[in-house]
C-alpha cells in the first residue's frame, strides 16, 4: 500500500503524486512515497503496488485521491513479468525495530526504467475503482489491516510473555516470601513479579478477544444469512476496529515494557531477547493510522454513527454479562460482574458525554477526550469478554473431566483484569470529560519553561 508522502502521513488528502491518463486505459504515475512496507524485494516475481494519486482535474483533498496498480514488472502478452516499470526503490529506513521487514522509499515516473514506457518516463498503472474514489478503495485493505496491526500487537505482547514467563522460573534471586526450600528462589515466586506475568496474560486475553471479536464481526458483516444481521455485524465491525487497532497495539507496547522489566538488566541487553519485542511492538501504534487517529476515528465517526445505536447495542451486551454475573452463585463472578457493571456505567456516561459534546459546540473538547476514551473502550471490551469466558469457564468446571486448572485459570484472569483494569475506569472518566481548555492554556514558551 503506498499512501505516505513526506508532507502527507496522517494528513492523507495532503498528497501530491500524480497520475496522467494515456488514452488507452492506463496511467503515467509520478511522485514519491516514503515507509513502504515490502515496497521492494527480491522475495517474488513480481510486486504489485496499489498507489494513491491524483488525476490532473482532481478537487482537493481526499476526494481528489485515486488508486492505481502499478506493478514492478509490467505483464507481458502471456501474463508474465515483462518489462521493468517505472518504480524504484531509492532508499531504506533505519528502525528501532522488524528489522526484518523493509520499509522503502519509493520513486515513481523518474526515468530510471523506460522500457515498460516506451521510452519515456512515468510509471505504468491502472485505476482500480472509479475516479476520485481512490481513499474509500483503499480502506477495504486499511481496514482488515488494522485488525491484523492489532494482532501484531497480541502475538508480539504474547511472546514476550512467554519468554518473561520463562526466565521468570530459570532466574533465581532473593527469597521470595513463603519459600522454604534451599537457596534463592525463582524470581517467578516474587509478588510483585508475579503480579507482572498476571497482567501480561490476562491483558494479552483481552486484546486477543477483541481482536478476534472483531474479525468474527468482519466475517458475519459478508457472509450472516439475513441483510439485518449483516447490518448489525457490520456496525459492530467499524465501531470495533479503531479498539482491536489501537487498543491491542499499545497494551502490545505495554506487554513487551513489562516482558523487559520481568528480564531486569538482562531485558535491557539485547542479548536476552526481551528488548527485541519491545522495539517491535512500538510500530504497531503508530502505522496504519496512529493510534491517536483511531481514538479519533471511535469518538468523531464510530459513536456517533446511526445516533449511537451501535455502542448501545454494544452496552446492552456487556450488562447482560453483568447481570449473569451478578446471579451466579459463585463468588468470584459476583465480584467480576460488580466491577464491571461500575466500568460499564462510566464507559456508556462518557460515551453519551463524548455524542453531546459533538453535536453541540465542543468538538474540541471531545478531540481531546479521544485517547483517554479509547483507553477505557478497550479495558471495559475486554474486561467484558474475559467475564464472558470466565461464566463459560464456571459452568464448564462442573463437566465430568473437565481440565479444572485450565478452567479455573480462567477465572483467575478475569477476576484480576477486574480487580487491577477495570476498577480503574471510573477515575478515568474525569479526564475524558474535562475538556481541552487545560491543554491550551499555557503557551508555548510556558510549556517549555
Ligand atoms: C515501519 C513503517 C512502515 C510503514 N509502512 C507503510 C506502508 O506500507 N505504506 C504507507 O503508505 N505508509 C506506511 N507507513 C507510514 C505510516 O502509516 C505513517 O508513519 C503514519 O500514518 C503516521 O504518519 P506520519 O509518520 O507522517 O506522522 P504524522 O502524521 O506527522 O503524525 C505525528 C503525530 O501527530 C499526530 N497527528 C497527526 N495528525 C493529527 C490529527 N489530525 N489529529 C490529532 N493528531 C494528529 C499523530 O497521531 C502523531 O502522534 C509506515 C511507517 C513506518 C514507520
Amino acid at each position: 500500500m503506498n499512501l505516505t508522502e513526506p508532507q502527507a502521513g496522517s494528513d492523507v488528502g495532503a498528497l501530491t503524486a500524480r497520475a496522467e491518463p494515456e488514452g488507452d486505459g492506463s496511467y503515467r504515475i509520478f511522485g514519491q512515497k516514503i515507509y513502504i512496507t515490502w515496497g521492494e524485494h527480491p522475495m517474488a516475481a513480481n510486486i504489485v503496488h496499489l498507489v494513491l494519486a491524483r488525476l490532473p482535474d482532481a478537487p482537493p483533498g481526499s476526494r481528489g485521491i485515486s488508486l492505481f496498480l502499478v506493478p514492478k514488472f509490467v505483464p507481458d502478452a502471456a501474463g508474465n513479468p515483462g518489462a521493468r516499470n517505472d518504480v524504484t526503490c531509492i532508499g531504506l529506513e533505519h528502525k528501532m525495530g522488524i528489522h526484518a521487514s523493509p520499509t522503502c522509499t519509493m520513486a515513481y515516473g523518474e526515468g530510471v526504467h523506460t522500457g515498460a514506457g516506451g521510452g519515456r518516463p512515468g510509471a505504468i498503472g491502472w485505476m482500480v475503482g472509479e475516479p476520485n474514489k481512490g481513499l474509500a478503495a483503499m480502506f477495504t485493505m486499511m481496514n482488515s489491516a488494522r485488525l491484523n496491526v492489532g494482532l501484531q500487537g497480541v502475538a508480539v505482547g504474547d511472546a514476550a510473555f512467554q519468554k518473561a514467563h520463562d526466565y521468570a522460573q530459570e532466574r533465581r534471586q532473593g527469597r521470595a516470601e513463603g519459600w522454604t526450600e534451599a537457596g534463592p528462589s525463582p524470581i517467578f515466586h516474587h509478588a510483585d513479579v508475579r503480579r507482572m506475568l498476571m497482567t501480561m496474560k490476562a491483558k494479552v486475553a483481552a486484546a486477543r478477544t477483541i481482536c478476534h471479536m472483531t474479525a468474527v464481526a468482519a466475517d458475519l458483516a459478508r457472509t450472516a444469512t439475513s441483510a439485518e444481521a449483516r447490518e448489525l455485524a457490520r456496525a459492530r465491525e467499524e465501531l470495533l476496529t479503531p479498539i482491536a487497532k489501537g487498543w491491542s497495539t499499545d497494551t502490545g507496547v505495554e506487554i513487551a515494557s513489562l516482558g523487559v522489566q520481568i528480564h531486569g538488566g538482562m531485558g535491557f541487553v539485547e542479548d536476552g531477547g526481551a528488548a527485541q519485542f519491545y522495539r517491535d511492538a512500538r510500530i504497531a501504534a503508530i502505522y496504519e493510522g496512529t493510534n491517536g487517529i483511531q481514538a479519533i476515528d471511535l469518538v468523531s465517526r464510530k459513536l456517533p454513527m446511526e445516533g449511537g445505536g451501535p455502542v448501545r447495542t454494544l452496552i446492552g451486551e456487556m450488562r447482560e454479562t453483568v447481570a449473569a454475573c451478578a446471579t451466579s452463585r459463585s463468588e468470584a463472578l459476583k465480584l467480576i460482574g460488580g466491577r464491571l457493571s461500575a466500568a460499564v456505567d462510566v464507559f456508556e456516561e462518557a460515551a453519551d458525554w463524548l455524542i453531546r459534546a459533538q453535536s453541540g459546540n465542543q468538538k474540541r473538547d471531545a478531540l481531546a477526550g479521544a485517547t483517554p476514551f479509547l483507553k477505557i473502550a478497550g479495558d471495559v471490551t475486554g474486561g467484558w469478554t474475559l467475564a464472558k469466558g470466565a461464566l463459560l469457564a464456571n459452568d464448564r468446571l462442573a463437566t465430568p473431566g473437565a481440565d479444572v486448572a485450565w478452567l479455573t485459570a480462567r477465572l483467575s484472569l478475569a477476576g484480576f483484569f477486574a480487580e487491577n483494569v477495570l476498577s480503574q475506569v471510573p477515575g478515568q472518566l474525569a479526564g475524558i470529560t474535562a475538556g481541552a481548555d487545560q491543554l491550551f492554556e499555557p503557551d508555548i514558551e510556558a510549556l517549555a519553561g
